[in-house]
């Protein structure tokens, strides 16, 4: 039996978008359902895809054609190519994906010199004849035939000109007469031959017009950019159909709608239509369309067959359509139907109603909401009609837009901020000392580091937009200034920065705020109900977590201790502590932070009670709260000029005899400064080390100085004494990074065990925690047996072991050859985005087995950046982990995320 490549509307399966495309298919569809389309036919995406392959149509293809130009005859009792009602019908292209940059549709294709007089004569309407005619020669020229619309266009703008009117609409049928002989020598002395003429060879050349635009340049371009696969659309389908007329009078017309507003989400009717028009003229905005409800009172027996035609389609689809409708001679005829494109505000309203109305069960309203696109409704976005060209481009380090003043230093960020003033921090890079400027600006701009730069990471837990690494842009701190080309910005100039984008503007643009709907509410929290995994949130501070706390985070499931260390008032401290000489001084220093950690954790647990709080013990090597090498040189060489001033005016004052000397800093302090300086700055020669990530930090610190983990430990369980004394229900996790082998795990542990005693016997009460370790290093996945002796609990830091798993630095590999390595597909994706299944996943489920072979319980989550990401979280639940954390305004998309992961793998 030879294979069908053509299907009548009435018998195509409207499921199959691969076949019969999705145009196709919905035309076949909504036949079948009783809706009103012009009769019509598909012919295959197989019958494309030999076409292609043997540039010559299948055998068979034209004959079965012919049969379905006879079957419209004869529901329509019009002829093809015939003198009296002559029919005449559309080419329209279309593959199971949406696509532009495929053939554009023919309209009117059947006008010759034999059936044009046939249509004038029926309609009796000169005019109108001509008027399709043209435009029948004319895209069918360009469409099929690939005659610039130019020559087209300069014969029409000749004829215009004869007759002396601007607009089409003042052209008579004469001049269109004109100007259909002009069209048709147009196209015979571009293509050397003329017009076709017969109208089976018209359709011959459209249908093969559409088949080759499949591997048009434009079509090519657009599937690579949006890596659409064969898998997902091959080959396109054409569809013929019957023509209807919006263009024959006043009871004819021309729309498109949407069944729900798709800037809102509102249940409502959508649209626009113009009367006496074709389709094609809406969409070239030639007339100004009317929006549909006017339609209730122009045409009120159409209106109300129109709202019926948009119930229908949503009751029928259950999804939102995007349609094209005609109206002839006061029928209605629907053209096409798609699911419709909506912002992420419309798709989450629309979810919830079409739930509430009984159309779809939660869970297609959880899954038909994308939860990346949630992205949109979390952060302020720049208003996108602005046409700004950006000034500076860095990486996206930390989404959301946001204008202020430019400031080059932590402190003039604080002023002005306290003063109300909206700042942008713009830094080469942050560091730690730079907190409290965080706190106080919109923004963060960095010209240096990636996305795991400080910049980058802090204002990801604040919420704030940063963008970061713009190498573009030279910052001079010093000069308060920075330069971008031959601009200048100045302190107090005004920038935008869009940490979504990475892009840089000169100047305020407007940004439209975030708003966290009813309806958001209710979707996440039907997402919560449907996921399995748990969704916890990064929070270092009492504020970062109680904003984690309104973004719907389950719990904590990383506090970075040393966040808390960066606080103005705590650094000092710090300071203090890394540089005492011996084990008294750091006791000493020690002894202050206890209080100030423990009144932290406190809050912290209390804010989050009764959720769990996964608390890390000291992480990042201690020069880093140390200025850099060459700061502390910079300010030792003024200093030092300043001490000559001092001494020159101590010298001067005494020489003049005059007094007041006294008020005045004297040398004896500028010397204790210095003292201080250098004492520092041998420090931080002592403490440097080639690669500081891969040295002296995490649990190897924590072992070097047993004092500094004992009184973090402290910290942790007396706050959860007092908070057990206040009736809190607290559960905290004690958290060891960076971890090789039990016998660190067994170290800590015994601290943990011996401070426990005495203060379960001091408070009299039972501590109720976890103890656990963060798994982060090769080896420590390959010892998980081991490790799950001694741990109660898992945490995958897939930041640093996507670092160890590549032997990539994130920084380095993500300014210099990521990029080309994505660009090229030697990597599918950023491993520090999207986590890198094929590697560090296959160690992170070994991870887990051997883990639970020991502990068949062990709690395992992920921690890392990752786990906000969607494709990351389905992996994350496919190898069975407990939970995901990520930073507090990602915390929504990860909730959706959990849900749809749990429903796809059911
Ligand atoms: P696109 O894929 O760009 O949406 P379409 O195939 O839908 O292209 O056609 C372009 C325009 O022509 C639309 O406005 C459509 O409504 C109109 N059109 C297509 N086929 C017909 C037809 N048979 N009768 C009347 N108008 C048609
Ligand atoms: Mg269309
Ligand atoms: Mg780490």
């Amino acid at each position: 039996m030879s294979k069908k490549y053509v299907y009548s509307f009435s018998e195509g399966d409207g499921k199959n978008k691969h076949l019969l495309g999705g145009k196709g298919a919905n035309l076949c569809e909504m036949t079948q359902i009783g809706l009103n389309v012009p009769p019509g036919f598909v012919i295959t995406t197989e019958a494309c895809l030999e076409y292609l392959d043997r540039k010559a149509l299948p055998a068979g293809v034209l004959e079965e054609v012919g049969r379905h130009v006879q079957l419209l005859e004869e529901k329509t009792g019009k002829r093809f190519g015939g003198e009296h009602n002559p029919l005449l019908v559309s080419v329209r292209s279309g593959s199971a994906m949406s696509m532009p940059g495929m053939m554009d549709t023919i309209l009117n294709l059947g006008l010759n010199a034999t059936t044009l007089p046939g249509l004038i004569k029926q309609t009796n309407n000169e005019r109108f004849g001509y008027d399709a005619y043209r435009r029948f020669i004319q895209l069918f020229g360009k469409v099929a035939l690939s005659v610039p619309d130019e020559l087209f266009d300069e014969e029409f703008d000749e004829v215009k000109r004869q007759a002396g009117v601007k607009a089409d609409v003042g052209l008579n049928a004469a001049h269109l007469k004109d100007v259909s002989e002009r069209f048709l020598r147009v196209v015979h002395h571009h293509t050397g031959k003329p017009f076709p003429s017969d109208v089976f060879e018209q359709l011959e050349i459209a249908i093969k017009a559409v088949f080759n635009s499949w591997m048009g340049k434009r079509a090519i371009d657009y599937r690579r950019e949006f890596h659409i696969t064969p898998d997902m659309a091959n080959g396109t389908a054409v569809n013929v159909v019957t023509m209807v007329f919006g263009n024959m009078g006043n009871d004819c017309a021309t729309g498109v709608g949407f069944t729900r507003n798709p800037g809102t989400g509102e249940n409502e009717m959508f649209g626009e239509y113009l009367v006496n028009a074709q389709g094609e003229d809406v969409v070239a905005g030639i007339r100004t369309p009317k929006p549909v409800h006017e339609m209730k009172e122009e045409m009120p027996e159409l209106y109300r067959q129109l709202v019926e035609l948009r119930d229908k389609l949503e009751g029928h689809y259950k999804e939102v359509q995007d349609y094209e409708y005609t109206i002839e001679k006061s029928t209605l005829y629907c053209l096409q139907t798609r699911n419709g494109k909506m912002n992420a505000t419309a798709m989450v309203r629309s979810s919830v109603e079409m739930f509430n109305e009984g159309l779809i069960d939660r869970e297609r309203a959880l899954l038909r909401v994308n939860p990346d696109h949630l992205e949109q409704l979390l952060h302020p976005c720049l208003d996108p009609s602005h046409h700004q060209k950006p000034l500076a481009q860095g990486l996206p380090a930390s989404p959301g837009a946001a204008s202020g003043r430019c400031v080059f230093d932590a402190d003039q960020a604080e002023i002005l901020g306290r003063a109300g003033q909206k700042v942008i921090l713009v830094r080469e890079e942050t560091k730690p000392e730079d907190i409290h400027g965080f706190f106080a600006s919109q923004g963060i701009l960095t010209s240096r580091g990636g996305k795991t730069s400080h910049a980058a990471v802090v204002a990801r837990g604040m919420g704030k937009a940063c963008v970061a690494g713009a190498e573009g842009i030279k910052v001079h701190s010093r000069s308060r200034q920075a330069t971008i080309g031959d601009i200048t910005l100045r302190e107090g100039d005004i920038i935008t920065i869009d940490g979504s984008t990475g892009d840089v503007y000169l100047g305020e643009i407007p940004t439209i705020e975030p708003t966290f709907s009813e309806e958001l509410k209710t979707l996440l929290a039907w997402a919560d109900e449907t996921a399995q995994l748990k969704v916890m949130a990064n929070a270092d501070t009492p504020v970062a977590a109680q904003l984690a706390l309104s973004y719907g985070a389950m719990g904590i499931g990383l506090c970075r201790t040393e966040r808390m260390f960066n606080a103005t008032d705590r650094l000092p401290i710090v300071v203090e502590m890394i540089l005492a000489r011996n084990l008294e001084e750091r006791q000493a220093a020690l002894d202050k932070l206890l209080p100030i950690q423990r009144e932290d954790f406190k809050e912290i647990f209390t804010i989050m009670a009764p959720r769990p709080v996964t608390v890390r013990l000291l992480d990042p090597p201690m020069h880093e709260f140390l200025p850099s090498e060459h700061q502390l040189e910079d300010e030792l060489r003024a200093l030092e000029q300043y001490r000559t001033v001092v001494r020159g005016r101590i010298a001067a004052f005494g020489a003049l005899n005059l007094a007041g000397t006294s008020e005045n800093v004297t040398e004896e302090q500028v010397n204790a400064v210095i003292a201080k300086k250098e004492l520092m700055l041998r420090k931080v020669r002592e403490l440097y080390e080639v690669n500081p990530m891969l040295g002296h930090r995490g649990v190897r610190l924590g072992l070097t100085y047993p004092e500094i983990y004992e009184m973090q430990i402290r910290g942790i369980l007396e706050a959860t004494a007092q908070c057990q004394k206040e009736g809190i229900q607290v559960t905290p996790e004690i958290m060891v990074p960076q971890v090789i082998t039990s016998q660190e795990l067994r170290l800590v542990k015994e601290s943990v065990d011996k401070l426990r005693a005495e203060i379960e016997s001091r408070y009299g009460t039972k501590l109720s925690f976890r103890f656990g370790s963060m798994i982060e290093t090769v080896r420590a996945c390959t010892r998980a047996h081991e490790l799950a002796g001694i741990a109660e609990f898992f945490s995958f830091g897939t930041n640093d072991l996507t670092q160890a798993t590549f032997s990539f630095s994130r920084e380095d590999a993500e300014n210099k050859f990521l990029p080309l390595y994505t660009e090229h597909g030697i990597l599918h994706d950023n491993p520090f985005e999207v986590l890198d299944v094929n590697g560090v996943g296959t160690l992170m489920q070994m991870t887990v087995e051997r883990g639970r072979q020991t502990k068949s319980d062990l709690k395992v989550g992920i921690c890392g950046e990752q786990g906000g990401h969607p494709a990351s979280i389905r992996f994350c639940q496919k190898i069975g982990l407990n939970y995901v954390s990520c930073s507090a305004p990602r915390v929504p998309i990860a909730r959706l995320a959990a849900a749809h992961a749990q429903l796809l793998a059911q």
